[in-house]
C-alpha cells in the first residue's frame, strides 16, 4: 500500500516560489491501478518525481509498505529507486545503443543480479510483454513506439518492483495501442500485484482504472 499524506513540493525559483504540489493525499492498495488526469503544468510530473524519490517533497510523507521513503538517505534511497520503483516514461527513455534485451537487463545489473540469471528473466519478461526472441535482439530503433513501451515496461518490472510509475506512457502512441499499453499494465497489475501509478490525458483510458485522481493547479481531488 501507498499512503501519501498532505505531500507539497514549492520550487524557489528567481521569478518567485512555484507550489507545484500542494497538501496532497491518497492511498492505493497494492496492486490496484490508479490514474492521475490533469492539465499541462498541474503538478503530475512533480508528484510522479516525489513518488519514485527522484525530489525531495517541502512537506508531507509518502509511506510505500512501511517506510516513509522521504526519510531515507544514501544507500536506502537508491535501494529504493533500483529496487521497488520502475518508471515507465513518455519517451520509452530506452538506451539507443543496447538491444532491446540488453536494457531490460541493465537494472537487473544495477542490482547485482548474476548474468546467468539477467539473461533468461529478461527474455521472460519480453516474452510476458509481448516481444518474441528476435524482437528482443534488436535495437530500440528497429522497433515501434508501441514496442519500444513494451520493453521500456518489461524494463520497469525487471527488479520486482512494488509500484511503477508511468508518466503519460501512452502520449507517443497512436490511441489503439495505447490501450493495448494500458490493458497489458492492467495486466500486469493483476498477475504481479505492482501497484500503478500512471499519468494520463486519455479520460477513457483513466475511466477504466482502479481510481482516478485530478490534479489541478497542484490540488487533488479524487474522481472515483
Ligand atoms: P505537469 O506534469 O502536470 O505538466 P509539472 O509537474 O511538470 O506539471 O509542473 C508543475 C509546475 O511546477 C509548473 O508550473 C512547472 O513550471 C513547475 N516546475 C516543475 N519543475 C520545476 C523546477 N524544477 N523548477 C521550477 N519550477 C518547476
Ligand atoms: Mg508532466
Amino acid at each position: 500500500m501507498i499512503t501519501v499524506s498532505k505531500l507539497s513540493k514549492t520550487f524557489k525559483s528567481q521569478g518567485g516560489d512555484v507550489a507545484a504540489v500542494k497538501n496532497v493525499s491518497f492511498t492505493v492498495e497494492d496492486g490496484e491501478f490508479a490514474s492521475i488526469i490533469g492539465r499541462s503544468g498541474s503538478g503530475k510530473s512533480t508528484l510522479l518525481g516525489l513518488l519514485g524519490a527522484l525530489d525531495s517533497p517541502s512537506g508531507g510523507s509518502i509511506v510505500v509498505g512501511e517506510k516513509d521513503i522521504t526519510k531515507l538517505h544514501d544507500h536506502a534511497l537508491i535501494d529504493y529507486r533500483c529496487r521497488k520503483i520502475g518508471f515507465v516514461f513518455q519517451n520509452y527513455n530506452l538506451i539507443p545503443n543496447l538491444t532491446a534485451l540488453e536494457n531490460v537487463m541493465l537494472p537487473m545489473e544495477f542490482a547485482g543480479v548474476p548474468k546467468s540469471e539477467r539473461h533468461p528473466r529478461a527474455f521472460e519478461l519480453l516474452e510476458q510483454v509481448g516481444l518474441d526472441e528476435e524482437q528482443a535482439r534488436r535495437k530500440p530503433t528497429r522497433l515501434s513506439g508501441g514496442q519500444q513501451q513494451r520493453v521500456s515496461i518489461a524494463r520497469a518490472l525487471a527488479n520486482n518492483p512494488s509500484l511503477i510509475l508511468a508518466d503519460e506512457p501512452t502520449g507517443n502512441l497512436d490511441s489503439q495501442t495505447g490501450e493495448m499499453i494500458f490493458d497489458l499494465l492492467h495486466s500486469l497489475a493483476r498477475s504481479e500485484n505492482t501497484t500503478i501509478i500512471a499519468v494520463t490525458h486519455d479520460l477513457e483510458i483513466a475511466g477504466k482504472t482502479d481510481h482516478t485522481f485530478m490534479l489541478q493547479d497542484g490540488v487533488m481531488t479524487k474522481k472515483r
